[in-house]
Parts: structure tokens; C-alpha cells; sequence
């Protein structure tokens, strides 16, 4: 494969708008297509890709490969493995990245599997080594204890990026790209498992993952009430989300749909702040990509101190109140 060129992101789409992952991985791939001197493509695959693909040039695709049809409607990876075995063999990239979100995770290491090559899962860095030309992927290792670089040697290379890892390029409504129809005949006899039904889970304000601030609060919030009263309020004025770690959505405090950690999501915002949390590896494994992380603990041993980079060392229920009065005045 020593002619494949460019960078292929598999975008995502939904509803006929292009989710924000999307626009961090042409962020992600736009530098590396620099690095490199070669052209960044997004390959688009659903029912209908409407006006995301013309979103994709704006975010900084150089040109986008639209499949549409109506047995991609909902994520299978019967039918989207069809799509992009076909489009890693005629479009020939040199680098395939996707989001670290359930079709990333699910996607990539089967495609890996079956081009015979590797991928990197839930990346926070990608990089070109201006020697080899290969793409240096850095993750998080021992459940986030620790960062390490990863290289391959099989072509096409391909990741996956976690969410708020990456930045969006500024969008640019006046660039030149293609829209180009990438057709493939799926193949329904090759379909084994079928959607039968999508619950569409209800979000009041900002997703977890797409938020840029999460207020989260542990075991030591000592109950559902603070949730929705003091972290909700500090969430809401930094414009964020309420997220929380395993204890809180166990005891149903709190939506399992809020966990951070291992066995829950994986998030990387600009700031996260962990209340009453003691900073377990599984629920740094959720959070240590976050660029900046502020702790309130009670307790001065608590291991969220060593990840963290600002820390009060206090009861939350004096510590937090005067803290989003200040945060508050600062914002207002
Ligand atoms: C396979 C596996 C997967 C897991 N996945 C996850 C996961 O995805 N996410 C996750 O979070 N956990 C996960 N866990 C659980 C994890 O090991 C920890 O048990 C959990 O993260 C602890 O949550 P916590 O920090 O809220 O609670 P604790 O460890 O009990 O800590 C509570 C903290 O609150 C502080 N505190 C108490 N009262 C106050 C107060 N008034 N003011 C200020 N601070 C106070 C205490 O000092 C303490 O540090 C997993 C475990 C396993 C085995």
C-alpha cells in the first residue's frame, strides 16, 4: 500500500447534521494532512447526509465522500464495514481516523481486523513523525496513570480520537471542496444483526460529551439532591454538564447515562471539576484527557489531588457554595 495517500475521517452524522465530532476529527485531520502536504477527505455514511456534507468543507474537509442509503439509517457494522472496506479500497488513504464514540469503538478494529492492519483506540494526540511519515498516535495507558505514544507500520494507519480531545478548525464558510456520491451496493444478505428499536435518550441542555466544562459529584455528595440543585447551578454557569462518577449512578442518584470512568463515558472537556470524588484509576480512565481538572475533597490524601491541577481541600457543601458565588461574579 506504499501509493495510499491523504487522511480519511468517517464522520458522523445524524439526523442530517454533522455531530461535533465530527468537526474536532477535520481539526485533528487537517494538521496531520499539513504535516504531511496531502489532501483531508470525510467520508459521510447514512440515510441521508443533507447539508453535513457541505458542513464538513466549512469544519475542513478538502473533499467529502456522501454514502447514502436507506439500510444506513441506524449505525450497523454490517452494513458500514461494506461502506468502508470499499472506500479504504478505492479511495486508498494513508490515514483512517475516527471518533471514540460506539461507532468508532465498534468500527475501527474491525476494519483494522480485516485490512490486516492495527488501530489506536481513543487517542488524545495524533501526530506525523516527519521521518517515517507515520502517524504517531499518544493515548492514555493504566487507566490514565500515564500517556504513551503508538506508531504502526501498516497502511492505512487508523485511530480513533476521544471527544474535546481535538480542536475544530474555525469554520471557513467561503472554502473551496468537493461533495463527491460514493456509492456501494450494500448487501443485504450480509446483514445479521438489525436495529429494532433506537431510544432516544432525553438531554436537558449540553451533552456530557460535547460539553466543555462537567461539574461532576461522587459518592460523597451523599445523596441525588446536590446533583440537581449546587452541581447542576456551577454547571450551568459555565455553560456545562453534570456528570458523576459509578457510586452515584449505582445507588440511582443520578442517570447511568452521566457515569464518567471506564464503564462509562469517556470525556476530555476543557475543565473538569470532581466533587466529592476520591479519583479511582476507573474513573480517571473517564477524565484524565481534560485539560485542566479542579478537585473539592474533604479529604487531603484523596487521590484526585495527584490528578488534579487545582484542589480545595474542604466539605463541598462550604467549599462549593462560595466557590459559584465567585465563578459567578467572574462569568457575569
Ligand atoms: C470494573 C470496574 C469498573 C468501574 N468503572 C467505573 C467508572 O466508570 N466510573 C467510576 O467513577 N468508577 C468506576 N468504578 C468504581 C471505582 O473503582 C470507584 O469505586 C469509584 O470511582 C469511587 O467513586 P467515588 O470517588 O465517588 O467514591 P469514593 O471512592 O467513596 O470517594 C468519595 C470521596 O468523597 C469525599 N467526600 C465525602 N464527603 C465529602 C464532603 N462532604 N465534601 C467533600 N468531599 C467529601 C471522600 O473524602 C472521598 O474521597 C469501577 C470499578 C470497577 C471494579
Amino acid at each position: 500500500m506504499a501509493d495510499n495517500k491523504g487522511i480519511l475521517v468517517v464522520g458522523e452524522v445524524m439526523e442530517g447534521k454533522l455531530l461535533p465530532i465530527t468537526a474536532e476529527l477535520l481539526g485533528a485531520g487537517k494538521k496531520l494532512a499539513g504535516e504531511l502536504g496531502e489532501t483531508l477527505s470525510c467520508i459521510l455514511i447514512s440515510d441521508k447526509v443533507g447539508d453535513a456534507a457541505k458542513a464538513a468543507i466549512v469544519a475542513g474537509a478538502d473533499k467529502v465522500y456522501v454514502t447514502e442509503d436507506p439500510q444506513l439509517k441506524d449505525y450497523s457494522n454490517d452494513t458500514y464495514m461494506q461502506v468502508m472496506e470499499k472506500a479504504v479500497k478505492d479511495l486508498s488513504p494513508r490515514i483512517v481516523i475516527m471518533g471514540q464514540t460506539p461507532v468508532g469503538r465498534d468500527l475501527a478494529p474491525r476494519l483494522a481486523f480485516r485490512l490486516g492492519v492495527s488501530a489506536t483506540m481513543d487517542c488524545l494526540e495524533l501526530a506525523i513523525d516527519p521521518a517515517s511519515k507515520l502517524m504517531n498516535c499518544t493515548r492514555p495507558v493504566y487507566g490514565g496513570n500515564a500517556r504513551a505514544v503508538f506508531t504502526s507500520e501498516g497502511i492505512p494507519q487508523i485511530a480513533t480520537v476521544r471527544t474535546k480531545a481535538a480542536t475544530p478548525n474555525a469554520p471557513d464558510p467561503g472554502k473551496a471542496g468537493e461533495v463527491i456520491p460514493f456509492t456501494v451496493a450494500i448487501d443485504a444478505g450480509k446483514v445479521k444483526a438489525k436495529v429494532l428499536q433506537t431510544v432516544k435518550e432525553e438531554v436537558a441542555g449540553i451533552k456530557l460529551e460535547d460539553a466543555s466544562a462537567v461539574v461532576s459529584g461522587g459518592r460523597g455528595m451523599g445523596g441525588p439532591e446536590p446533583f440537581t440543585k449546587e452541581l447542576a447551578e456551577l454547571a450551568k454557569i459555565l455553560k456545562g454538564a453534570v456528570g458523576a462518577s459509578r457510586p452515584p449512578c449505582d445507588n440511582k442518584w443520578v442517570a447511568d447515562s452521566i457515569q464518567v470512568g471506564l464503564t462509562g463515558k469517556i470525556i476530555a472537556p476543557e475543565l473538569y471539576i470532581a466533587v466529592g470524588i476520591s479519583g479511582s484509576s476507573q474513573h480517571m480512565s473517564g477524565c484524565s484527557g481534560s485539560k485542566c481538572i479542579v478537585a473539592i475533597n474533604k479529604d487531603p490524601e484523596a487521590n484526585i489531588f495527584k490528578e488534579a491541577r487545582f484542589g480545595v481541600v474542604g466539605d463541598w457543601k462550604v467549599v462549593l457554595p462560595a466557590f459559584t458565588t465567585k465563578v459567578k461574579e467572574l462569568v457575569q
